[in-house]
């Protein structure tokens, strides 16, 4: 597979959903950095297909928080979450509107990647059978149960042209998944959710400890691995604010 392959993905745009500090990353690093602080990234894609419109790629915190001064504090992960900018907002900037979005794929049923699905009531929701009924156990009940879904079971070339590809990735959640795009310029871009959160997790294959099956994540880990190689992609990943301060964000976008 070549990196300008012709492709009806004409563009993809980066939009900030939401930053946190953490006062501890060794959650996310078991053993490692123990009590060192860091800042995580989040970011929503706005995915615009020449024949079926606009797909949104998770959908960041909660628009909520964008009204909070100090953000919002997740006594769980020891983060406090805020937002410069509501998600709606973001999109209105580009002359979006949530009726305009289609479809809603999400990596997995966290609030940092499902605050706003329901921002999107008409859309449909793409995610995995398997972390549908998983998001319908967690406290937060981060969907409508009436929400019109596409269920995937597995891997899912989406339109069947190869443009935007799922793949199936359990490990982090039981239904986890994450996103090849093709871009004629930019060549394979694999959107990470939270296949892995910084980049040196990735490079030493380290898994949080709240993952739900370790096993899972490091063979997640290497099924991308492999995609990564055979398609010479970008892996973005989500949470890792340098690599994300680096990318541009809206309105630009990368075709
Ligand atoms: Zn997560």
């Amino acid at each position: 597979m070549g990196q300008a392959a012709a492709s009806d993905v004409d563009r993809l745009y980066v939009i900030d959903c939401g930053w946190a500090h953490a006062v501890d990353q060794s959650l996310w690093s078991p053993g490692v950095n123990v009590g060192v602080p860091i800042d995580f990234s989040d970011n929503c894609y706005l995915i615009h297909h020449s024949r079926e419109g606009y797909v949104l790629w998770d959908t960041g915190i909660t628009d909520r928080i964008a009204v909070l001064p100090e953000g919002q504090a997740v006594r769980a992960t020891g983060q406090t979450w805020h937002r410069t900018q509501t998600l709606i907002a973001a999109l209105a900037g580009l002359g979006v509107n949530p009726t305009d979005v289609r479809d809603v794929a999400v990596s997995h049923a966290h609030p940092d990647h499902v605050g706003n699905v329901e921002e999107f009531p008409n859309a449909t929701l793409i995610i995995q059978k398997a972390e549908w009924e998983y998001g319908h156990k967690l406290p937060l009940r981060p969907f409508n149960p009436e929400h019109k879904t596409q269920q995937i079971e597995g891997d899912k070339d989406l339109f069947g042209d190869g443009s935007l590809t799922i793949l199936s990735t359990p490990g982090h959640t039981p239904g986890h998944q994450v996103l090849l795009v093709r871009l004629e310029n930019t060549g394979y871009v694999l959107l990470s959710g939270d296949l892995v959160h910084f980049q040196w997790n990735w490079d030493n294959r380290r898994v949080p400890g709240f993952n739900f099956d370790k096993a899972q994540s490091l063979a997640s880990m290497d099924k991308v691995a492999c995609v990564i190689s055979d398609r010479h992609a970008q892996l973005w990943i989500n949470h890792d604010k340098p690599s994300s301060d680096a990318r541009r964000h809206v309105p630009e976008f990368y075709d």
